[in-house]
């Protein structure tokens, strides 16, 4: 990961009297996930460059997965996080220019107060949104954007593009701030969640978004997505900026926070990571996402009504959001949820409320929540008239999926199983998703709707169920809808 910042303000070498770094050594800075090199490329009157070159150890990060490292819950020793821009290196950052973060430089205490020209460079950022969302948050704040997406592969341009951007920033401010700004900006571009959200972090928010946070016409969404939509934080930290000198008078307007449901994981990442359940992928669209999620939680809790389950197991059940909609309809009398990630069994736990003391209807139709991994038989899945798997499958490793088949077909075998997963034929219609691309990193495999039919006739086949398809959104004449449902009965 790198990051570089250039200034052109003669003496441009006193770029490091204000960076703490002498122009003239390369220095390396241990980290508790790897190791920080801050060097120059260039360093003469007229034009100095700062580099920041933060080597993941991706051992030590699973070894440190403590609450103290940003990325502490990527317990995976195979994921990009060595080379992509993201919360650890605004954490590097933060720790290796501590002094120039807080705006201090007794050897040119004036220029660390004055705005002088810069230009910040990131060759590979994760970028949710892609390079609109990036102008989005820096151009407001003074920048120039440049920001391109990074083809997955020069050679093979039929490829497309990979989730990342070169962005580049060129303006004139203070350099505390423009620190400051990154330090926010680069996990809120990421976006990938997998940091550590404590209370302490509004507090972090608060003091590196002094002066710029609280007139961003984003900050909603920047505080949305550096607190990871934890929904208290959010607004604690939005009433706080409210208050903040330099608000505009509509940042008391209350600010629409959607809770999105806690990052979802694979089996091997079980406390991670990477999103919201509802396949926002890093470049996928802004639109389709709630409601899509929407409708598929409807269309699930629609179909088994139609089918008469009166219990239902919900297994990937995530954050929730399917039982809490199966809970608020009376003809489930009994439901249960099951993830192989422990952060999602605990929100959606928060969800139900089973937290709470005392008795409630609802809760007491929760037969169980529990932490269980579908690519190993467990009598818990089994004894309800119903299994969904939404938005499941897709993130099973091909090589697993016939174990998670037997498990919930041949072993839990309920009278009805409902698979949802994304249509790949509809991935066309997502401006801003490249080519080929996936709807979200996680995502082992997205399949058209004759690969989900031939899965399904299989499975089917296999095990005695007879399964019938129903799409889910709007039904596009060409490309079908964006999800596909698959309704196995015995
Ligand atoms: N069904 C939810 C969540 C979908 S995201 C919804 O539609 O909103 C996929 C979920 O599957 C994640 O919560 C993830 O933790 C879970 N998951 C992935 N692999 C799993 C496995 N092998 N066993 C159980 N759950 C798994």
């Amino acid at each position: 990961m790198l990051l570089t910042i250039t200034t052109t303000r003669s003496p441009a070498s006193d770029l490091g009297f204000l960076l703490h770094k002498h122009p003239d050594r390369v220095q390396t800075f241990d980290q508790a996930y790897g190791t920080a090199h801050v060097l120059y490329p260039e360093a003469d009157e007229h034009r100095c460059t700062a580099a920041l070159l933060l080597d993941v150890d991706p051992v030590k990060l699973v070894r440190t997965r403590g609450r103290g490292t940003p990325d502490f819950s990527l317990g995976q020793f195979v994921n990009d996080r060595p080379y992509a821009a993201s919360s650890l290196l605004a954490s590097a950052m933060a720790n290796v220019y501590r002094t120039a973060v807080r705006g201090r430089c007794d050897a040119r205490p004036g220029l660390a107060e004055t705005p002088i020209p810069l230009e910040i460079t990131l060759p590979a950022l994760p970028c949710r949104g892609g390079p609109g969302q990036a102008e989005r948050f820096f151009r407001p704040l003074g920048w120039e954007v440049t920001a391109e997406r990074v083809p997955l592969d020069p050679e093979f341009p039929s490829w497309g593009d990979s989730r990342y951007v070169t962005l580049t920033l060129t303006g004139t401010l203070r350099l505390a701030d423009a620190l400051n700004q990154l330090y926010v900006l680069l996990p809120v571009l990421d976006d990938a969640k997998h940091y550590w959200v404590a209370s302490d972090e509004v507090d972090k928010l608060i003091r590196a978004g002094e002066g710029w946070l609280a007139a961003h016409p984003d900050r909603g969404a920047i505080t949305r997505r550096y607190l990871a939509n934890r929904r208290t934080l959010v607004r604690a930290a939005l009433g706080r900026l409210a208050d903040a000198e330099g608000a505009p008078e509509d940042a008391l307007d209350p600010v629409e926070i959607e809770e999105e449901p806690p990052a979802e994981t694979t089996e091997n990442a079980e406390t991670t990571e990477t999103t919201e359940a509802t396949e926002a992928a890093p470049a996928a669209p802004e639109e389709p996402k709630a409601s899509l999620a929407e409708r598929r939680v409807r269309a699930v809790t629609d179909v088994l009504g139609e089918e008469g389950a009166g219990s239902v197991i919900d297994l990937g059940c995530g954050s929730g959001k399917l039982l809490a909609r199966l809970l608020k309809d009376g003809s489930f009398n009994s439901v249960a949820g099951a993830d192989v990630s422990f952060r999602a069994v605990e929100h959606a736990r928060r969800r139900l409320r089973l937290d709470r003391p005392g008795p409630s209807r609802a809760r007491d139709r929760v037969a169980d929540l529990f932490q269980g991994a579908l690519t190993y038989a467990d009598d818990r899945f089994g004894g309800y008239d119903a299994a969904v798997l939404m938005e499941v499958v897709e993130h099973i490793d091909p090589p697993r999926l016939g174990a998670v088949e037997k498990v919930v077909f041949g072993h839990a075998a309920p009278r009805v199983v409902v698979v949802t997963t994304p249509n790949a034929e509809h991935n066309v219609r997502y401006e801003g998703l490249a080519p080929g691309a996936m709807r979200h990193p996680d995502h082992r495999f997205e399949w058209t709707r004759a690969e989900f039919r031939a899965w399904a006739d299989r499975v089917a086949a296999a095990h005695g169920y007879h399964v019938r398809h129903v799409p889910v959104g709007d039904d596009d004449p060409e490309v079908g809808a964006p999800t596909q449902m698959g309704v196995f009965t015995k």
